[in-house]
């Protein structure tokens, strides 16, 4: 599955992407990691706590987004209080989902041992570990080495080896050639970002700031691997990193499909326009991005890119109110429903404002509406 490949882009990429490596905090590892074990030794996976390592800056990790499938009515594997004990000593690999499976033989593939897992490493049912965790959440995706995404398991059964179309990638003998000479030949699959869009991953809610976050990226998708750094992309088929066609324009163009935390864009574009102006514009299509993704627990609306928030008050300190921040208030204000194929019906008759229902949040933030939402 391609493991040497996407070794050599991570390898490039900590060598000679400097945006890829800004904003590390080596010291930081999150609270507890899967030890991915060995099952051809008899070694299984079990969870591991790190407050105890005694090198956390040089121990790499990676971390998995991806689907839960409460909407098709599963749910994954996940950690409770009462089941910490026997994880910490080993995690039945048979109770666990394809798609975690298939994470953990890409950590070993790719000679790593540990890998976060949000069911497996935050403890379920436990409110404090939960506010706590989340807290850290974007710390958690960007000191993560990489982030393995399952792009088209709408569950944890997918997996990340996606049973492929065996016409889609045809190995060819080379003709006049010597017997192992052989190339693999790809449709034309367009433009890289459509191929990363077409996933059940693509419409979640929290998987936006888990890309946003994370420095490097592995989508694994239906047709093929997917290469995607602060810097660079690359996919199977055109296995050269190419610098991102990420402008202030194109960004505009591709509203929901850019990357738009990157430091670098965040940099060139500084001259043009207002760091403040461009925060607000960016925020603004991150909000448009988000509301056409779906949660399955309706409270974590803004939880879901608190990190993003936390990221961009850093650099550019303003207050944050309920998904708006008070520099850019009047803009932020002037949102509206909109209309699309996903969500005919607007607002039914007397369901507006949202009742108490809406998770605490106030009617005045977009954040309050069920649906896609545009500003003006
Ligand atoms: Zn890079």
């Amino acid at each position: 599955e391609n493991f040497a490949l996407a070794k050599s882009w991570i390898q490039t990429c900590i060598q000679q992407h400097d945006a890829c490596r800004s904003g590390s905090e080596p010291e930081f590892l999150p609270t507890r990691l899967i030890h991915v074990g060995d099952p051809a030794q008899g070694k299984p996976p079990r969870l591991v706590l790190t407050a105890h390592f005694p090198f956390p800056e040089q121990t790499h990790y990676l971390a998995l987004s991806h689907c839960w499938g409460t909407d098709s009515g599963k749910t994954v594997t996940k950690t409770m209080t009462s089941t910490l004990p026997a994880q910490l000593q080993r995690i039945d690999a048979e109770s666990l989902p394809k798609t975690f499976l298939d994470a953990m033989e890409v950590v070993r593939r790719l000679g790593h041992r540990y890998l976060w897992i949000d069911s497996l490493c935050i403890i379920q049912d436990d409110k404090k570990d939960f506010e706590v965790e989340c807290s850290s959440m974007h710390l958690v995706y960007s000191q993560a080495l990489c982030t393995i995404v399952a792009a088209d398991s709408p569950d944890g059964d997918g997996g990340c080896f996606v049973p492929r179309n065996p016409l889609m990638a045809k190995p060819y003998r080379l003709p006049n050639e010597p017997d192992e000479a052989q190339v693999t030949i790809y449709p034309n699959f367009g433009p890289w970002v459509l191929g990363i869009q077409r996933g059940p991953v693509f419409r979640r809610g929290w998987c936006l700031q888990e890309r946003e976050m994370s420095p490097r990226v592995l989508h694994y998708t239906r047709d093929r691997l997917m290469w995607e750094c602060r810097e660079c992309t690359a996919a199977e088929d055109k296995p050269e990193l190419a610098a991102k066609k990420q402008t202030n324009e194109s960004l505009a163009a591709h509203l929901s499909s850019a990357r738009l935390l990157d430091d670098k864009d965040l940099h060139a574009v500084s001259k043009l326009a207002s760091r403040v102006q461009l925060k607000s514009h960016k925020w603004d299509r991150l909000a448009e991005a988000y509301s056409r993704r779906r949660l399955s627990v309706v409270t974590d609306k803004l939880p879901a890119i608190s990190g993003m928030a936390r990221v961009l008050a850093e650099r550019q300190p303003d207050e944050y109110l309920a998904g708006i921040w008070k520099g850019n208030l009047f803009k932020g204000l002037s949102w509206f429903p909109h209309k699309s194929r996903d969500h005919p019906a607007l607002v039914p008759a007397g369901s507006w404002p949202p009742g108490p229902v809406d998770a605490g949040i106030p009617s005045w933030s977009w954040a309050a509406y069920d649906g896609p939402i545009t500003f003006v």
